[in-house]
């Protein structure tokens, strides 16, 4: 399958990483919209939380979890947002399931 994150998953494309683990890794984003922006992906390739199902419960759990050590881990400790990108009104851009880990200055609400 033709899938950047798959691909950066498996090594094939470089990426800044800070976490790996057996089911998730996280990476710096390529274009950061903040101080911190980082991208905790799963391993397995689900097209975005609109396809995963109760059988990835405990996974989508675990990716929340590592989200929230890595901004502990930057010094978040001001706040942080975590955001899926769904779908095109969603504004998702690469169709395998990731979470945006944004910090280092105050965040916007509403989003754009
Ligand atoms: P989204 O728009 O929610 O699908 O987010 C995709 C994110 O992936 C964007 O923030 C991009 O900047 C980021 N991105 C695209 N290509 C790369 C790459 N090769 N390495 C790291 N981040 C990337
Ligand atoms: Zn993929």
């Amino acid at each position: 399958m033709d899938c950047l994150f798959c691909k950066i998953a498996n090594g094939e494309i470089p990426a800044i990483k800070v976490h790996e683990d057996a089911l998730c890794i996280a990476f710096s984003d390529i274009h950061p919209q903040a101080p911190a922006h980082l991208l905790v992906i799963p391993r397995q390739h689900i097209a975005s939380i609109a396809q995963a199902g109760k059988e990835d419960q405990a996974l989508l759990g675990h990716l929340i979890l590592v989200a929230a050590e890595l901004a502990a881990k930057q010094n978040l400790s001001k706040g942080f947002r975590i955001v899926m990108n769904t779908g095109d009104d969603g504004g998702q851009t690469v169709h395998h399931l990731h979470l945006h880990v944004l910090g280092g200055r105050a965040m916007h609400w509403p989003p754009g």
